[in-house]
């Protein structure tokens, strides 16, 4: 047996006779590439954090109002909340973060604990696309 990374061939000790990679460097090396191809950059590569951020939260923007929500952005950002959110005659506290696919292809973000008098919904971007998802982690979805 030789190493899917490498091609070295793997010294089996014990029970690892069906082990696919010769080393733990192999094995990082090939999750890497593998997160890579689930989760392309999308010229995002060179823009500092920032910038992703900003961007990210226009698209949450675009993609609401689109939906039919009014879309109020915070003028600065230390602010509590990234954008208010106005459907009907409910306000919506929403949390724009970038989120990442795993390989068995569900939404990954980093979710922090955030006290909000208001319904809180978390906008993950993605590269194609934003899902939405409650405080407690059901999806959402904006019925228009
Ligand atoms: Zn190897």
């Amino acid at each position: 047996m030789r190493c899917v990374v490498c091609q070295e061939i793997i010294r089996s000790k014990g029970n690892y006779k069906r082990a696919k990679y010769c080393s733990n460097e192999c094995r990082k090396t090939y999750y890497h590439k593998k997160w890579k191809e689930i989760n392309p950059a999308k010229g995002n590569g060179n823009l500092n954090t920032g910038v992703v951020g900003a961007i990210g939260e226009l698209r949450v923007s675009v993609d609401l109002l689109q939906k039919g929500c009014s879309v109020f952005r915070a003028v600065s950002s230390s602010a509590p909340c990234d954008l208010l959110v106005l459907r009907g005659t409910d306000f919506y506290h929403v949390e724009v973060r970038t989120g990442y696919k795993t390989s068995a292809g569900k939404i990954g973000f980093t979710k922090n604990k955030i006290p909000s008098p208001l319904k809180l919904l978390w906008a993950i971007v993605l590269p194609e696309e934003i899902a939405y998802f409650t405080d407690n982690l059901e999806s959402h979805t904006w019925k228009i």
